[in-house]
Formats: C-alpha cells, structure tokens, sequence
C-alpha cells in the first residue's frame, strides 16, 4: 500500500500528468474555439450538448496522450458518433419533414443533405459537364453554410494532410461498424477471412470504377440510389413502386449484412474494408500524405497479432515483412497498441522508421482530432441537444 502511494505521488508522475495536460492543451482551446458559438447561445439543450463534448474530446485526447494508447480512446469518440448520429439525422428529418423517407425524384434532383460518399462519383460529371449530379447549393448560403463546395474544400485539405484518417476519426457510418465489431471478445469467423481478404480488397476497387463510371454515364449518384447500406439509419427513398422496394430491400440487407452481423462474427469493418468506393478513393491519399504505420524489422518477430486486430485487413504477411502496411490503412493506431514488441510504430515520411514515433503519433493525432471535433463533435453536441430536447418527452410518456 505505502509503495503504491509512493509510486502515485512520485515527482515522475506529476510531470507525466503535468506534460500530458500541456500537451493536451492546444485540444482543449481548438474544442472550445469551435464550440464558443454554440455556448453562446440561449438554449439550454445546445449550451449543455456542446459542454459535454468540450469535455469528451479533450478527456479523450488527454488518455491517448497519458496512456500513449491511440485506439481504445478513440473508439470510444467513434463508436459514440456511430451510433448518436442516426438520432441526431433523423430527429431533424422527422422535424423537418414528418418522416424518415423522401420522394425519389427529391433525392434524383439532390434534395438531400451533402454526403462526403458521392464525392468521387461527382468529380467526371463535373469536370466533363459542368453538371454536379448531387445538386443542392454549390456556394454557401446564409441558410446553407455546408455548401458542396465547403464540403468539399474541407475534405481536399483534411484528405492532403491525414491521407484516409477520415475513415477512422470522421465517418460515422465506419462508427456503427465498429460498434458491433467491439461487441464479441474474439472473431467467430477468421480463417475464412484472412484466406479471401487478398480477393476481398480488390472489391471496393472494383466498385469505384463502375459507380464512378455509372454515375458519369446515367448522371446519377450510383452508389446512393443503390448500394449504400447506411440509407437504412438516415434517409430512404419513399416506397411507392417495386423499383423503390427492390432499393430499400438492398439497402436493409446491406446494413445487416456489412454492418452489422459481420462486423459482430469477424470483428472486422466489413462495409469499410470490403464494399466501400468512398474508403478505396481516400486510399489513393495515403500515398502524398506525411504520416503512415510501419513495422521496424529488427524488433518484428512476425507474430501476426497486428495482422489479426487490423479491423480493415491493410496487413498482410508479406507487408509485415516488407514493414509497410497496405495502401487501405486508415490509421486507426489498432496495431501499434496491440505490437507487444513496440515494432509496429507510427511513422513521419522521411524520416528514419523508429525515430521518435511518439512525436510521429502526436503530430498526427493533432490533426486528426481536431478534425474529429471540428466534423464528429458538432455531430455529437447537435444529437445530445436532440436527446436532452426530447428526454422530457420521454419521461411523460413513460410516466403515463
Ligand atoms: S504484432 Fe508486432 S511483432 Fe507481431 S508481426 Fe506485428 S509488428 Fe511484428
Ligand atoms: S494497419 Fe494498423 S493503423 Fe492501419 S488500419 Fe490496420 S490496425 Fe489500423
């Protein structure tokens, strides 16, 4: 007892703590900086949201810094913006519009909230035709700050600096996934993914080209009319004919199988790793981007167990022994935590692998939270609003 106190109050770990909360410093201002507007303002349920989110993030960024643990902190953001999204979405679809669903000619026409999925597929319309496929307001409106080309200009410059990190620190689709992948201790099925996963990663290659071209020659969003499985928790097209039935029966079959029951039996992100076009696409950035994984050979005993807990599959034997990880990595830091041999390690190009990988770490986590605040946190403060809105709503109901 006497030695773990003194082990708690040693001057070692009061300058750990006092480093950590330095470090974590500049995270709590950019928080505060992007939720000073919202704290301003007179309605309790935002003031309240947007406190709380001040202090997850920056509770979260100060763990991964004090535990030098990246993955299970940010999880826990992740899988909270997973699954608080959908309530946020669709409490304002319900307010806005009384119902989940929207008339297919509505969502032909754009008439839908900008989704960073169908930014590969507008980039051939737009450039050969001047036509963007996925309309709503190109410049942004006093009504529609979130404009295509905002959208946009924040994706280029946050893709350019963290390459496919959005996959893992902004989608909230990925964060369902995730989710239900955490639920089991261990993966029910593997062999059977680790032997197809050389062919399994070619498909949202595969996916890219054909919604990409599909879209350019029908001038239609493909992948939205179609395929994207997360139209089940957000918005569906109405059902009012056996084409729109065929769609929503696609959708909800996706959702369970990719999302869902995969995600559960492999502990994989099988929708992410397997069926994503958006994921392929964000893959190319990772090549012109500084920070990446890599394996140090002289501490790698090839054990496979970074393999083993890639929830994307982006490691391979051959690239374990190569030291690289493959071009789907989407830096979610799973690997490096689990690498009980310190040889998986975050990495700055350029310089020697194994130099100061924690500064590595760091740099990137900088970036990559205070996008996760900036797209996630104002997600998570609005659907908290939403709850705290509704939560006397609730109760009456209840009580009655
Ligand atoms: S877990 Fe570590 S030691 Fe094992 S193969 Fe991966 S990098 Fe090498
Ligand atoms: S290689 Fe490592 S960092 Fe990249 S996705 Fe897999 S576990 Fe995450």
């Amino acid at each position: 007892m006497a030695s773990r106190s003194s082990a708690v109050l040693h001057p070692r770990v009061f300058r750990s703590v006092g480093r950590s909360l330095l470090l974590t410093l500049p995270m709590a201002l950019w928080s505060l900086l992007m939720f000073t507007p919202s704290l301003r303002q007179s309605r309790r349920d935002v003031t309240i949201g947007s406190a709380i989110v001040i202090a997850f993030m920056t509770t979260l960024f100060y763990l991964m810094v004090r535990t030098g643990n990246t993955y299970r902190w940010r999880r826990c953001f992740f899988v909270a913006l997973g699954f608080l999204f959908p309530i946020g979405f669709i409490s304002a679809l319900i307010a806005v519009r009384g119902t989940m669903s929207i008339p297919i000619e509505r969502m032909v026409s754009g008439d839908t909230p900008f989704c960073f999925m169908v930014t590969p597929m507008l980039v051939i319309p737009a450039a050969f035709t001047r036509t963007i496929i996925f309309p709503g307001s190109i410049l942004p409106t006093s009504s529609n700050p979130h404009s295509i080309a905002v959208m946009i200009g924040l994706w280029l410059a946050m893709t350019l600096v963290l390459g496919k990190a959005w996959c893992s620190y902004g989608c909230f689709f990925g964060g369902i996934e995730e989710g239900f992948a955490a639920v089991r201790k261990r993966a029910k099925i593997r062999r059977t993914v680790d032997k197809f996963a050389p062919r399994l990663r070619l498909i949202p290659w595969a996916l890219l080209i054909v919604v990409v071209a599909l879209s350019a020659a029908l001038m239609e969003p493909i992948y939205c009319m179609w395929l994207c499985p997360f139209k089940t928790v957000t918005e569906y097209p109405a059902v009012h004919s056996v084409e729109t039935a065929i769609q929503m029966g696609i959708f909800i079959v996706l959702f369970a199988g990719l999302v869902v029951v995969l995600p559960y039996l492999t502990k994989k992100r099988t929708q992410c790793a397997f069926f994503c076009p958006f994921g392929a696409f964000q893959s190319i950035f990772n090549k012109i981007n500084p920070f990446e994984i890599r394996i140090d050979r002289e501490k790698c005993v090839d054990c496979t167990l970074c393999q083993t807990t890639c929830p994307t599959m982006a490691l391979s034997k051959e690239s374990i022994r190569e030291g690289k990880t493959l071009m789907n990595c989407m830096k979610c830091g799973a690997c490096v935590d689990s690498c009980n041999k310190d040889a998986a390690v975050w990495h700055l190009k350029g310089t020697r692998v194994g130099l100061h990988p924690e500064r590595a770490r760091l740099l990137f986590l900088y970036g990559a939270w205070a996008m996760a605040t900036m797209f996630g946190g104002s997600i998570l403060a609005n659907s908290l609003a939403t709850m705290i809105r509704f939560l006397p709503k609730i109760h009456s109901m209840l009580l009655k």
